[in-house]
């Protein structure tokens, strides 16, 4: 059984930033990432940042990721082992994981849950034949492993990612025949949704799809506008030839482990789905277990970067590290969320944490 004072699952930018800080206070940190590559969603992300310089706005995602990468590379107080897939975790705080082909026990100190998030799905008639992808699934195969997924995509969902990656299938040379929105609005940043209308991309809100066709694989679909009932509107169904459908209909947490933890685990609508109850310190409710990022609630890769920090400050403290300077570096963290969620952008986390905190939470 492998002892280690601080388990951090998930190398995404929350995993990075939470193995990094508490690495700074003294802590000893274990990182497992499923990948063979850390750095999660950043690894795809070929587009400039939003946001505030303290989270690297401007700079393109997949840079951000390699930054941190190298950092935790080089921190001696860090080990990283990629290709390992965190398994189970137990209720005598043993977890498991399957590294270097064989199942190995881990028994930490405390842990940090930063798994990120999955792609939800649609349901309807032909959703399983080939050609059918999640949006991130295609930015995978494009940015990551250098195929091009498609020659006529429909995409389905108008919100950041759906947007982004119908301007990086642009830039990859395929063509984005429409992207369909549900909702009456775009819902993604309006700056993304006016550089793919430039490039000739048209949204089309208030639409669904009504069911997807072809011999063994896509050939196209049929959409419908929609009432504000969510009902296909009669005589508005239209045939739309592609080969790709692309769903970009939001993330759900990853929590199963901490379902598996006992944490207490409650649905948020506005947080994208169940999430774990936390303190003001990102400590669930089973003590020395904390989490970060997406697997929280569904935000950005900003908040994610400071959740990970506060998560690892807190975790590092609590094992008794930077007695002296933690519980500033903590505050100085809680503001910075504070800052990155106001303004009208941040109003649904804001309407999520709020109900976090009425179930017992505090953040
Ligand atoms: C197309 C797209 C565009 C985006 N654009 C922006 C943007 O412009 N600005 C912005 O701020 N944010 C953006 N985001 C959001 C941002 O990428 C995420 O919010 C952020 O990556 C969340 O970080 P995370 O560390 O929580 O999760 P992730 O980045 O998803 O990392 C989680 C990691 O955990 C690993 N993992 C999961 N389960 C296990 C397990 N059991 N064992 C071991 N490892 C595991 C995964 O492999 C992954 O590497 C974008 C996202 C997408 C998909």
């Amino acid at each position: 059984m492998k002892q280690v004072e601080i388990l951090v699952i998930g190398g995404g930018p929350a995993g990075l930033c939470a193995s990094l800080a508490a690495s700074s206070l003294g802590a000893k940190v274990l990182m497992c990432e499923r990948d063979d590559v850390p750095g999660g969603q950043l690894v795809k992300q070929t587009h400039k940042f939003f946001g505030s310089e303290k989270q690297y706005a401007g700079d393109r995602g997949y840079q951000i990721g390699q930054m941190l990468v190298e950092k935790v590379a080089a921190d001696p107080n860090i080990e990283v082992w990629t290709d390992t897939t965190v398994l189970g975790y137990y209720e005598d705080g043993v977890v498991t994981c399957e590294h270097e082909g064989a199942h190995v026990k881990i028994k930490p100190q405390r842990t940090v849950i930063a798994t990120g998030a999955a792609e939800k799905f649609l349901s309807f008639p032909g959703n399983d034949l080939p050609g059918i992808y999640g949006a991130g699934a295609v930015q995978t195969l494009m940015n990551v492993s250098g195929v091009k997924p498609a020659e006529r995509v429909l995409m389905v969902g108008a919100g950041n990612i759906g947007l982004i990656v119908s301007y990086q299938l642009k830039q990859a040379g395929v063509d984005t025949v429409a992207v369909i929105e549900a909702l009456p609005r775009i819902g993604g940043y309006l700056v993304h949704a006016s550089k793919i209308q430039r490039a000739g991309i048209p949204v089309r809100t208030g639409y669904t799809i009504l069911e997807a066709y072809g011999n063994g694989k896509v050939e196209g679909a049929k959409i419908a506008k929609i009432d504000e009932k969510w009902q296909p509107i009669p005589g508005t169904e239209e045939d739309i030839k592609c080969d790709t459908i692309c769903l970009a209909v939001g993330l759900s947490p990853l929590t199963e482990l901490c379902w598996q933890a006992g944490c207490q685990v409650e649905f948020i609508k506005e947080l994208s789905g169940h999430v774990p109850i936390t303190d003001d310190f990102l400590e669930t409710t089973v003590p020395g277990v904390y989490v970060a990022g997406d697997v929280s609630g569904i935000e950005e890769a900003s908040s994610a970067m400071v959740e990970g920090r506060l998560a690892g400050l807190s975790a590092a403290a609590s094992l008794g590290y930077g007695k002296d300077v933690a519980a500033e570096q903590q505050k100085a963290a809680m503001a910075e969320l504070d800052e990155l969620r106001a303004g009208p952008m941040g109003e649904r986390i804001r309407m999520g944490l709020e109900k976090v905190a009425a179930k017992g939470g505090a953040k």
